[in-house]
């Protein structure tokens, strides 16, 4: 009976897939997309010029989002929501709206 598996055996193998394991979640792990679409807080006003302007958080127009438009204040630090000008609450900086006017060059 030299295919049973000693305590030892198991313990070894088992440690080595938790090694495996953990390091494939980091390695594979990808930063989670930035929502920024919380409006808890905004007015029922602020929450209509939102929803007039069609705010997305993603933009559909090609070369046109909110890092590109003179209206977009940037977050103190990198990877957070900004804000607007025009818009108020969290603003995506991939996000877009009606009233997009392009930094100039
Ligand atoms: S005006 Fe619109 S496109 Fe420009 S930063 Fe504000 S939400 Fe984004």
């Amino acid at each position: 009976m030299g295919d049973k598996l000693s305590r030892r055996d198991v313990l070894q193998q088992s440690a080595a897939l938790g090694t495996f394991v953990a390091f494939g979640s980091v390695a594979c792990s990808k930063p989670a997309a930035l929502a920024c679409v919380d409006t808890t807080g905004l007015s029922a006003t602020d929450m209509q010029v939102r929803t007039a302007l069609v705010y997305v958080d993603k933009s559909t127009e090609v070369g046109k989002t909110c890092l590109g438009c003179l209206q977009y204040v940037p977050p103190p630090a990198a990877g957070s929501c900004g804000t607007c000008k025009i818009v108020k609450g969290p603003i995506n900086p991939a996000g877009y709206c009606k009233s997009f006017v392009a930094k100039p060059a």
